[in-house]
């Protein structure tokens, strides 16, 4: 049986020239953590939502990515994430938005999932709901960056809101997986801290269903990263999806499609991760790099940042 996983940590990168090999090293050894975590659970003959909730659980813990522990700073100087992850195999699906001082939101949108009886919850709400469950919740400090901390001052005060996939030096992102598991079953998931200096409770396209993620076993499962209101609008994750099953194309072929025909027109800079059911993995992006990495059957972890 085939087994398949891909990761990503956000579209964007640092200009070539201000990567230092250490920074690289830093980034990619995340990636590849990501990855073998999620890839032992796919080895042990496990769902593929336990592998994609796993690898995301990594990578929201490392300081360098934009989600959990990384994430950005709104513009109340909080952290506000969002994420949602989704089972192909019954289009089960659970999100959280905006939610405050949870250490893994893709753990408490697994929760969503199971427990609710809702597939997406927001705020104040989600947090009563995360309490509820016991699941593992962080002060303040614990998100503290001083290196994000710098990017928020930067805007502070300004309507200018900073979308952390930018081409600029400061450039961390957006997590997520996608994985096709023994039984041929497909998952996503996908998780952020959105985007700096934030405000009024703005949601990106993370947590929708079919924006930022999106699951069906009769196709796909899509992970995307980039400027989160034109996926909204381009429904992106599920547009992969439609292509393939309503079009027959191949998922190459409709990843493609999406990022380089259907996004640009919307400034829909970023990009996205896909796996199919014969295990294709396809990473693309229509900005500069894209932090990605992905490992199939012969269990060798590839990860790269630039094209
Ligand atoms: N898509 C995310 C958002 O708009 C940001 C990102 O991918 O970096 O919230």
């Amino acid at each position: 049986m085939k087994i398949a996983l891909a990761v990503h940590g956000g579209a964007g990168t640092i200009a070539r020239d201000l990567m230092t090999s250490a920074r690289e090293k830093q980034y990619r050894d995340a990636l590849e953590l990501a990855l073998r975590r999620g890839h032992g659970v796919l080895m042990d003959g496990g769902a593929a939502l336990d592998a994609v909730e796993a690898a995301v659980r990594v990578l929201e813990d490392s300081p360098h990515f934009n989600a959990g522990k990384g994430s950005v700073f709104n513009a109340d100087g909080q952290h506000e994430m969002d994420a949602s992850l989704m089972s192909g195999s019954d289009l089960r699906a659970g999100a959280v938005a905006g939610v405050t001082n949870v250490k893994n939101p893709i753990a408490l949108a697994r929760r969503v999932m199971e427990k609710s009886g809702h597939v997406l919850i927001s705020g104040p709400g989600a947090f009563e709901f995360a309490h509820k469950q016991k699941i593992e919740l962080e002060d303040d400090q614990y998100f503290f960056d001083q290196f994000r901390y710098d990017q928020w001052k930067e805007t502070l005060g300004t309507d200018s809101y900073q979308l952390d996939h930018s081409d600029t030096e400061k450039k961390f992102g957006t997590v997520g997986a996608v994985a096709l598991d023994a039984h041929g079953h497909l998952a996503a998931a996908t998780s952020t801290g959105g985007m700096t200096n934030k405000k009024w409770q703005r949601i990106g396209d993370s947590p929708i269903i079919g924006a930022g993620t999106y699951a069906n076993d009769s196709t796909c499962a899509v992970s995307c990263t980039g400027h989160g209101e034109s996926f909204i609008r381009a429904v992106a994750a599920h547009d992969v999806h439609a292509l393939m099953s309503y079009k027959g194309l191949s998922l190459q072929e409709a990843v493609r499609v999406v990022v380089h025909e259907k996004l640009p027109p919307l400034d829909g800079d970023g990009g996205l991760i896909a796996v199919d059911l014969e295990g294709n993995v396809v990473l693309d992006f229509n900005c500069s790099g894209l932090y990605r990495g992905q490992v199939g059957n012969d269990g060798e972890f590839r990860t790269a940042i630039f094209r």
